[in-house]
């Protein structure tokens, strides 16, 4: 059912000032709150959106976007090494962090313009400033010394989430970095300890070492990228340690201690002894909290869970007509999980009973080199599960675009169920892999078994080959190993 607007106005209060009316309000303009906000104005309703600072949230201004902006310069400057067996002498490279760092802004301010101009198209009321739920479906804005309530029917909250504050050593964007600022570097500092593999540990150890930055990267957790499979954490590591970057899994940091040109830190290795690491700079990479702050949330009755918005299957709070998606509403903290909860929640209130995404096919992508694709259940998951499975593995070295590319290590693994067939997961390091997952989402959406995956036929010579040739491993029949 598609809602249609009653019509906006704006209405008068007791003391004469004005309120603006609206079918629905969100609060942030990252993924989460301006794709909300374009589906709701697609479905006719009066729709603004609230945002205090850039339009597109942290992934357009300082998170996904400028990150790949500079990982593909690091790509680039890796490859420039290598270029004399292709057949191309380069003279004197020089590389220029602080260069590919204003290149990723650029890239960014492009974006932000993008969602400027999809508001207009949709006729979405963007408001500049900072929201507070008033209570009684109100919004209260303030930008600088100006203030305005904004009435409306439904709000949904979409204010994500900033990076996690490691106690013993604050960011200070000096000595001490997090992820904002880590993304707009002047220069490649001469060295960098990295506290933290999760996604944006990798891929900050990834862009600074290709410009040359000593990289030492600390994991509490046993591996890195812990939260993916064992085989691609093995992958991932060997080929950072090939490059030369320091990898310290199952460690901790005891001491820190800020020098006026370096930090010194103390930490205990995974075998229990004490080391040294000093670096130009730290960055902090210890994960991400959600921005509930200064909301009027306990007032309004929004319910807090874990620091997040609790929602329930509807992406409901607590109180009545608010909403929250995305980051601020619990993990997994991913752009593409916003956006979908942001259409999701607004086509269940324009009354669509279908309305909804399914948490358990949400890929996740960590784009260092290799990169790292999952989706489903790991081969360690489907085994806890007491599942009756099959893993076929396919490595990127008998692939034979893998092998014209010069970029064969790693590997895509298929977690089949013997039973029905079905694709409980795929695991992928290496070239395009990012790219590549989109493939088994699809296939898992529409419910395709393995056998499927293997019969479409892909085309020769491509990376997605390496897809089928899993599948067909997980079958017991591969042809190409
Ligand atoms: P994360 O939770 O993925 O990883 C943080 C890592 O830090 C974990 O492995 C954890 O064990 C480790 N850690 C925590 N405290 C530590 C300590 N004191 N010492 C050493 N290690 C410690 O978080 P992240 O990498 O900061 O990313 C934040 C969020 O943003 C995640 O949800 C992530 O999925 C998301 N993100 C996604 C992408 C992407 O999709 N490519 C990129 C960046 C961030």
């Amino acid at each position: 059912m598609i809602l249609r607007s009653g019509g906006c106005c704006n209405i008068t209060t007791r003391w004469g000032v004005a309120e603006k009316e609206f079918d629905l309000v969100t609060i942030g303009a990252g993924p989460g709150g301006y794709v909300a906000a374009i589906r709701a104005a697609q479905l006719g309703m009066k729709t603004a959106c609230v945002e205090a600072g850039e339009l597109g949230g942290v992934c357009n201004n300082a998170g996904c976007i400028p990150t790949k902006a500079l990982l593909e310069s690091a790509m680039l400057a890796r490859r420039m090494k290598g270029l004399a067996q292709f057949g191309i002498k380069v003279g004197k490279v020089e590389l220029d962090l602080g260069a590919a760092a204003k290149r990723g802004k650029r890239v960014a301010d492009q974006g932000a313009k993008g969602v400027a101009f999809l508001f207009k198209k949709n006729g979405v009321e963007l408001i500049k400033g900072r929201a507070r739920l008033a209570g009684d479906g109100k919004v209260l804005v303030r930008n600088g010394d100006a203030e305005q309530t904004l009435k409306a029917k439904h709000i949904i909250v979409a204010t994500g989430s900033r990076p996690q504050e490691l106690p013993m050593l604050k960011a200070d964007g000096d000595r001490v970095w997090n992820s904002n600022h880590a993304v707009f570097p002047a220069s490649a500092p001469a060295s960098l300890a990295i506290i933290g593999a999760g996604a944006i540990g990798m891929e900050f150890a990834d862009v600074f070492a290709s410009f040359g930055t000593k990289v030492t990267v600390i994991e509490a957790l046993p591996r890195i990228l812990p939260l993916e499979d064992e085989d691609v954490s093995e992958v991932v590591a060997k080929v950072f340690g090939k490059r030369g970057i320091e990898l310290l899994p199952g460690a901790r940091v005891e001491k820190a201690e800020i020098e006026k040109d370096r930090v010194r830190l103390e930490v205990k290795t995974a075998d229990d002894e004490t080391k040294a690491v000093e670096a130009e700079r730290v960055l902090i990479a210890v994960g991400r909290a959600p921005l509930v702050e200064d909301l009027g949330l306990e007032e309004a009755g929004v319910k807090l869970e874990n620091a997040f918005i609790a929602v329930d299957r509807r992406l409901a709070t607590s109180a009545p007509g608010v909403y929250a998606i995305g980051d601020v509403a619990g993990p997994p903290l991913l752009a593409h999980k916003a956006s979908h909860e942001g259409i999701a929640v607004v086509e269940a209130i324009a009354g669509d009973e279908h309305a909804g995404l399914d948490y358990d096919n949400i890929p996740n992508v960590t784009y260092c080199s290799p990169e790292v694709a999952s989706v489903g259940l790991t081969e360690a998951a489907a085994r806890e599960k007491g599942l009756d499975i099959q893993v076929g593995t396919f490595p990127f070295s008998a692939n034979g675009r893998a092998r014209t590319a010069g970029s064969v290590d790693g590997f895509v693994k298929v977690i089949r169920d013997v039973r029905y067939d079905e694709i409980l997961g795929a695991h992928m390091v290496g070239p395009h892999v990012s790219e590549m997952i989109g493939e088994i989402v699809l296939a898992r959406c529409l419910e395709s078994t393995v056998e499927e995956l293997e019969r479409a036929i892909h085309p020769h010579p491509t990376l997605s080959e390496s897809l089928a040739e899993a599948a067909l491993a997980a079958l017991g029949r591969a042809i190409h190993m």
